[in-house]
């Protein structure tokens, strides 16, 4: 299939590391040029270059700052000022009990998880409608349909960036730009395995703890990010320009629903 990618300019918010570098993967290797982005230089120009010894033919930017702050989505535009294609990705936020959150911690999840995307998205899908082409695909969490209780900022934040976009997906479909969700059940990331740490059993090596929990998913395993970066390159693709305002859970079956 040709995926109509090659040529394509793309962000990729927080994907130095994990799914948001799997969706860079992916796209550069369908030929879209690429932004890397995450707050630590060296990991950004570690994977920069890899992608860059991978695919030689494409163009690889880096800009470390934190996409969660207006400089940051400022640096992120000034290294791709028209992207086609725009990933929003960051780290989640802290679990806990909401008793102990307080106004702060609640707004520090919001731009993190709900106004980052919101801003970006703001910056750049006009210039999408303009040119009759735009992909914006925010990687959020299948707590997004199956809320979890101890991730509350989590819940709440990606639920309003969820909300906004349903309804500004049905307005720029007509215009080939759409907007679309990932939501990530448990996959083999960094982020997995510290979450995989605080759930060892006494005595419990990481890798038992591990394969128990990877026992408690129907597909009896972790999802590779590469999958992840796969569904992504597909919903950026040319063929997808019919599919907006949908939130695909990618999760091994582990929701129990028939829709
Ligand atoms: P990860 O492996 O820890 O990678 C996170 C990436 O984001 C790193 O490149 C990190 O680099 C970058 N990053 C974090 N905060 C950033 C910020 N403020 N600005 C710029 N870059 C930032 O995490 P992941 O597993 O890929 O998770 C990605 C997202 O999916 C998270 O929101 C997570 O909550 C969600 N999710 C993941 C899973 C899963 O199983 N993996 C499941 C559900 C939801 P620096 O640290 O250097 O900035």
């Amino acid at each position: 299939m040709d995926t109509g990618l090659a040529g394509r300019k793309a962000i990729i918010c927080a994907s130095s590391k994990g799914l948001g570098r799997a969706c860079a993967e992916a796209l550069a290797a369908e030929g879209s040029d690429v932004v890397i982005n995450g707050r630590t230089e060296e990991t950004v120009a570690a994977t920069a270059a890899a992608i860059r010894t991978s695919y030689p033919a494409i163009s690889v930017g880096e800009v470390a700052c934190d996409v969660t702050q207006p400089e940051g989505q400022q640096a992120l535009l000034a290294a791709c000022p028209q992207p086609d294609i725009l990933v929003n990705n960051a780290g989640g936020p802290s679990p806990g009990d909401f008793r102990d959150w307080d106004r702060d911690d609640w707004i520090k999840a919001l731009d993190s998880n709900m106004l980052a995307a919101i801003m970006l998205i703001k910056a750049t899908v006009d210039g999408m409608i303009e040119r009759r082409f735009g992909r914006i695909i925010n990687i959020t969490s299948a707590a997004v349909k199956a809320p979890i209780p101890i991730l509350g900022l989590s819940n709440g934040a990606r639920a309003g960036l969820t909300g906004f976009c349903a309804g500004l997906s049905r307005e720029t479909v007509a215009h080939n730009v759409t907007i679309n969700g990932l939501l990530p059940g448990p996959f083999n990331t960094d982020r997995l395995k510290q979450t995989m740490a605080n759930r060892a059993q006494p005595g419990e090596s990481f890798n038992d703890t591990m394969a128990r929990e990877a026992q408690g998913n129907p597909a009896k395993r972790f999802g590779d990010p590469a999958e992840f970066g796969a569904a992504c390159a597909f919903l950026a693709s040319t063929q997808a320009g019919y599919i907006t305002g949908q939130n695909l859970v990618l999760d091994g079956g582990s929701f129990r629903g028939t829709l």
